[in-house]
């Protein structure tokens, strides 16, 4: 029994090594795709199923890996955010997307109602230049300050509620605005909802998949959409691909989502072909 209670700490012992190494391969493996700029920027469309009008796109981030293709970052985030990379690749996001969304209004293919939302991870919001940095990119790139949205999760109130207060009402009055992403997925309380002046709820994907077959996930859905709109709260749901579900929805007072439903998120040429096509229809 000492035997074998030996064997399965080496072998505990060297997958944990091998973890270890492969995080850090794929750690040195993303500061060389950055620096050979693999990564790109994909847009999902939001849409008003009301009135089948493209509001919004979320921006999303894809590596163009050399060999096994375009990767999610699903795969590789938490790596960019233990290594600190997330700074990099954050800052490169939003000066891309800011970027993209300003040509896409020279074209007179959206106008200023349009909303760009771009996800922001905790540590790249505790950064103590974030708002001049945000400030600069909207300023560089001639963008209306009422186009940006920025996506944050609940997260964000871990560490310290009265800083995250301070920045998100300093880029508020630059106009800026706020979704709180993967909402119900989190820790934080009803009370930090109230305390931080986001604008839009987006409802996490994980409940709407199963809206209607599962009734716990009908009732989040029904609780979550009942508590944004009491707030006075924009309600989005995201993952929605099934006129089933986004009927669900909207019975419930959810009318704007994202899902596979309209569109995937794709590169900026085709985001843009389907805005245009959606203009003549
Ligand atoms: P998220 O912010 O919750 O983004 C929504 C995810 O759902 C995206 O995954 C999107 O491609 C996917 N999705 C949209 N519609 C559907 C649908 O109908 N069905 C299904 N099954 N999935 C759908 P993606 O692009 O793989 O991104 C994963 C996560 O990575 C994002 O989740 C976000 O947390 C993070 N992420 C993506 N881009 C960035 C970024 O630029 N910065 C930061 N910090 N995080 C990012
Ligand atoms: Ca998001
Ligand atoms: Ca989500
Ligand atoms: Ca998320």
């Amino acid at each position: 029994a000492k035997d074998s209670g030996r064997n399965t700490i080496q072998l505990f012992h060297s997958s944990m090594q091998h973890a270890a190494s492969e995080r850090l391969r794929l750690e040195n493996e993303l500061r060389t795709a950055l620096s050979r700029g693999e990564f790109e920027l994909y847009f999902q469309a939001q849409v008003d199923a009301r009135s089948g009008h493209v509001i919004g796109a979320e921006a999303l981030l894809r590596w163009a890996h050399p060999t096994l293709g375009e990767q999610s970052p699903a795969l590789f985030i938490h790596v960019l955010e233990e290594s600190g990379l997330i700074l990099e690749v954050g800052a490169w996001v939003l000066v891309e997307a800011c970027h993209a969304c300003a040509q896409l209004l020279e074209e007179r293919i959206i106008d200023e109602h349009f909303s760009l939302c771009v996800n922001i991870s905790t540590r790249q919001f505790r950064q103590s230049d974030f708002v001049e940095r945000v400030e600069h990119c909207l300023r560089n790139n001639r963008l209306p300050h009422g186009m940006l949205k920025l996506e944050i999760t609940e997260g964000i109130v871990i560490q310290d509620i009265d800083d995250t207060i301070a920045k998100m009402n300093r880029l508020r009055q630059l106009g800026v605005s706020f979704a709180m992403d993967d909402f119900g997925t989190g820790y934080s309380s009803l009370t930090y909802l109230k305390r931080l002046p986001v604008n839009v709820l987006k409802i996490d994907q994980s409940f709407v998949r199963d809206a209607t077959s599962n009734p716990s996930d009908a009732e989040i859905i029904r609780a979550v959409v009942a508590l944004g709109l009491s707030l006075g709260l924009e309600v989005i749901a995201e993952g929605v691909e099934q006129q089933s579900q986004l009927d669900f929805l909207q019975s419930q007072g959810c009318h704007c989502y994202q899902g596979y439903l309209f569109s995937r998120p794709q590169p900026l040429q085709a985001f843009r072909a389907l805005l245009a096509h959606a203009a003549d229809t």
